[in-house]
């Protein structure tokens, strides 16, 4: 069984018939179209498929994108009984449901996460009458893997045919920073930038991680993902909804991004009706006071907010060069008032005490609510 599935078809046998994107593929990937086909072996992982038992010299089935019974082909072990796959004729929830499913077989199967997002991805741009055409139009007959894998290159060619309602694409970008910048224009500068981190520590998702044997967050990327979103939701009346700790907001921009290992971070722009005079809602310092609040406040200060120069990160210019000092700044000065430094060139806060010389920026409610990393500048 194992040799017939690690048989490797010769390339000869697709070269005539097929007509969409190989997976595996040898090192040719053909246009990809409706009619997209996936073939069982190689690449696709093995235990998914070692039930598939292929008597020796037989060629592996074909399974073609438009077959209803894709999904539970790919992958029996999510779909036992060999039904309940993805169909074009159901709608856009059917992915959401599958993840949110209070059976998370779905959810914590990582492959079928991006075999997910892939055909989440191509049904969107399938969307568009004329992708198919302009996309087909546009490429070389053959494009090899190497071609594919050189991301600019990759990113240039085809990215730009897709439109603005492909997340991802240059076109979307491209709506969003001039989104920004017709903000910017009418607003002027944003009053506050604010950055929001994930913490893998919180309390609630450690206990929704619970369920599982191994509850490392990163093993759970739904559930993770899906907790960043509720908790970033329920703050968000308090950054620049109606109770916004800042005051009355005029409007707001933000982006969600993820860092290398995954762990999600939002950045928002904030304006505001009037500004922030009080030096009590940006804080530099580790509270001191001795209230049951103010006690809380500072072990989050020194668990989220302290500063530690990483050198990689913290001695390299924008252009590579090696620095002695630290580009965010830190450790910064004592000072008894917010204001600029001496060149007039950087926002200073206060910070009375030698312990608050590596303090990043925060705003004492956000920081409670949110519970882990935030950084407010104005
Ligand atoms: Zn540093």
């Amino acid at each position: 069984m194992e040799k017939a599935l690690a048989k490797k078809p010769a390339e000869s046998q697709y070269k005539n018939k097929s007509k969409g994107l190989i997976i595996p593929a040898d090192n040719i990937i053909k246009p990809s179209k409706q009619s997209d086909h996936y073939v069982l072996g190689n690449s696709i992982r093995r235990e998914v498929h070692s039930t598939t038992v292929l008597p020796a010299n037989t060629q592996p089935d074909r399974l073609y994108s438009s077959d209803n019974n894709l999904e539970a082909n790919i992958f029996p072990h999510l779909f036992p009984d060999g039904s309940g796959s993805w169909s074009r004729q159901k709608n856009g929830q059917y992915h959401k449901h599958r993840l949110l499913h209070l059976d998370r077989r779905w959810a914590n199967d990582k492959l079928y996460l991006f075999f997910a997002f892939d055909r989440n991805m191509k049904e969107r741009i399938l969307k568009y009458p004329n992708i198919p055409t302009m996309s087909n139009a546009n490429r070389p007959a053959n494009v090899t893997a190497k071609e594919v894998s050189n991301t600019k290159n990759s990113y240039d060619k085809y990215s730009k045919v897709l439109p603005a309602t492909v997340t991802g694409s240059k076109a979307f970008w491209r709506k969003k920073w001039l989104d920004l910048v017709a903000m910017v224009r009418q607003l002027g500068p944003a009053d506050l930038f604010v950055t929001l981190t994930a913490n893998d520590s919180w309390k609630e998702l450690k206990t929704i991680l619970s369920q599982y044997d191994n509850p490392q967050s990163i093993l759970h990327p739904v559930d993770t993902t899906e907790y960043f979103f509720k908790r970033f939701n329920s703050i968000k009346p308090l950054l620049f909804g109606s109770s916004s700790v800042f005051g009355k907001v005029k409007d707001h921009w933000y982006r969600i991004e993820a860092q290398n290992r995954g762990a999600l971070h939002v950045h928002c722009l904030i304006w505001l009706e009037s500004k922030i005079e009080s030096e009590q809602l940006i804080s530099a310092q580790i509270p001191t006071q001795t209230d049951i609040f103010s006690k809380q406040l500072a072990t989050m200060v020194r668990d989220f907010q302290i500063h530690n120069c990483r050198p990689n990160r913290c001695f390299r210019s924008a252009k590579g060069l090696a620095t002695t000092q630290c580009k965010y700044g830190f450790p910064y000065k004592q000072r008894e008032t917010d204001g600029y430094d001496e060149e007039g060139m950087r926002y200073e806060y206060k910070r009375t005490s030698i312990n608050d010389t590596r303090v990043v920026p925060y705003n004492p409610y956000i920081l409670y609510a949110w519970n882990a990393h935030i950084m407010s500048n104005k």
